[in-house]
């Protein structure tokens, strides 16, 4: 089974499970059909019984920035470079292993901290991880002190200066407040993958791998207990829930 089969067979299967669904259908690039879900029902709170992660593999990257742009159309951040707001939900950061020479190119967005220090901080509850392990800034009670944006060792949260006017309907961005990935709620909330998991799936390169953290039946789970993954700066203790292969 491809990436982008096991991607969207366990967004179904978690969506099946959980009984919470109504059921529809959908096609991924090989042409097989799996049954999942339309929606989450309005009103029905994140389960403590998921924990969304993502595995990337790095070897799979070099210079390709398909994921960074899916992110920009996605949510709206893009057009707004050379002013004062730079927004990176999600950037290619690029190593060099100093002892073999060997580089990497890994992208790296909010790491949706299992121990956020980002909420640990604010002062006011705007910064929160919900049930299902995704780490979000509410704008409405956000008040803009960032000192989140310390907090983060990441460098994954960014803080809007100018005024938006060209808004996603579904993500509302706010002058004054901070800003970070969301690990695409909005689309994991109605039975889709992140933005950036579904383009690097559909481009070939299939780095990325979506799914629940907490099920070991889940092909992210598999893999994991199959290989040795890296979190980036696991000695913070934050255990990060995205974590990185051939790294
Ligand atoms: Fe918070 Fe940064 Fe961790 Fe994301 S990566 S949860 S913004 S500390
Ligand atoms: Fe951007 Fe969504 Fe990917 Fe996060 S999960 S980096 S918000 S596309």
């Amino acid at each position: 089974m491809s990436t982008s089969d096991k991607n969207t067979a366990d967004l179904a299967r978690r969506r099946f499970l959980s009984g919470a669904v109504a059921l529809g259908s959908i096609s991924i690039a090989s042409g097989f059909t799996l049954y999942t879900a339309s929606a989450r029902p309005k009103g029905e709170p994140a389960s403590s019984k998921i924990r969304w992660g993502l595995l990337i593999d790095t070897s799979k990257c070099d210079d390709c920035t398909v994921c960074v742009e899916a992110c920009k159309t996605e949510n709206g951040w893009e057009g707004h470079r050379g002013n004062l707001t730079d927004p990176q939900w999600i950037r290619k950061v690029d190593l060099t292993d100093k002892s073999t020479g060997r580089k990497s190119s890994l992208p790296v967005m909010c790491q949706h901290c299992d121990s956020p220090p980002c909420v640990d901080v604010c002062p006011v509850g705007a910064s929160m991880k919900r049930a299902d392990g995704i780490v979000l800034v509410d704008r409405h009670l956000c008040i803009g002190c960032r000192y989140c944006m310390m907090a983060c060792p990441y460098g994954a949260r960014s803080f809007v200066h100018e005024e938006i006017t060209d808004q996603k309907p579904y993500m509302p961005r706010g002058q004054g407040t901070v800003e970070a990935c969301t690990l695409c709620a909005h689309r994991i909330d109605e039975g889709q993958l992140p933005a950036c998991v579904e383009a690097c799936t559909k481009s070939g390169r299939e780095a990325m791998l979506f799914g629940d953290l907490n099920d070991p039946d889940s092909a992210i789970s598999k893999r994991i207990a199959q290989i040795s993954t890296v979190k980036l700066r696991a000695d913070l203790g934050l255990d990060p829930h995205v974590q990185y292969v051939n790294l």
